[in-house]
């Protein structure tokens, strides 16, 4: 088994995720005992949170290379950023280190592919809805094309990320919202909805609606488990 190197705390509640997801996933194919041989270095979302906001993107670029770097030098064989955000300094974090990097994007447009999805929402962080890193990732690789709600439910969505869920506020009144941004997006057209933010899952599930969901932090961590398994 490979050991999987895993970039987290942002945030730390969809971080426990991933550890879920990834230990599971090992534990389903192999049984028994078996769990996924990993090292995590988790940062200080404070930190990073700030830097996102005022725009510095060269000094989040160095702190994950840094941790890049130090899980590398642990022993991991490949490389997962716990956040579709952070992909944004994606390729600065991948020219620091020599193992291979799982991009999150890719793994998820890889499925959306596989089940004949061509035109599909997404929802995120403000970076990541409007920002082309990474629905341009996505149609680049795929032609599948990436719908995105309004200004005002692109503010709500990304308020509830910083506001609520990195902070482990779940609310009814925000899945309502959320709900009704999904909605929105199908009626513009959207088959299937991202949900590129890895806490989203913490508040909306595929029980709330009949819209198919990809929950980007289960897509990854699938993901790595194949890799880590050989697959
Ligand atoms: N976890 C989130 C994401 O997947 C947002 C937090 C962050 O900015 O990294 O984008």
């Amino acid at each position: 088994m490979k050991t999987i190197g895993l970039l987290g705390g942002m945030s730390w509640e969809s971080t426990v995720s991933y550890y879920r997801a990834l230990n599971e996933g090992v534990k389903a194919a192999l049984g028994g005992f078996h769990s996924a041989k990993l090292c995590l270095y988790s940062v200080d979302f404070a930190e990073i949170e700030r830097l996102q906001h005022a725009g510095d993107w060269d000094a989040t670029a160095e702190i994950l290379s840094r941790a890049a770097r130090s899980v590398e030098a642990a022993g991991a064989d490949f490389l997962l950023i716990g956040t579709n955000t952070m992909h944004k300094v994606a390729p600065e974090i991948e020219a620091s280190i020599s193992i291979p990097l799982l991009h999150i994007a890719d793994a998820t447009a890889q499925r959306l592919a596989a089940n004949g999805i061509r035109r599909v929402g997404l929802l995120g962080t403000r970076f990541t809805m409007e920002q082309d890193f990474y629905k341009g990732r996505i149609a680049e690789g795929s032609g599948i094309e990436v719908l995105v709600p309004d200004a005002a439910q692109r503010d709500l969505v990304h308020e509830v990320i910083y506001h609520e869920l990195c902070l482990g506020q779940v609310k009814e009144t925000s899945r309502q919202r959320y709900l009704e941004v999904i909605e929105s997006l199908r009626e513009q057209g959207a088959e299937a909805v991202i949900l590129g933010c890895t806490e989203i899952a913490l508040l909306v599930r595929q029980s709330d609606t009949a819209v198919p969901l990809y929950d980007t932090t289960a897509i990854h961590a699938e993901e790595a488990v194949k890799w880590a398994l050989g697959g």
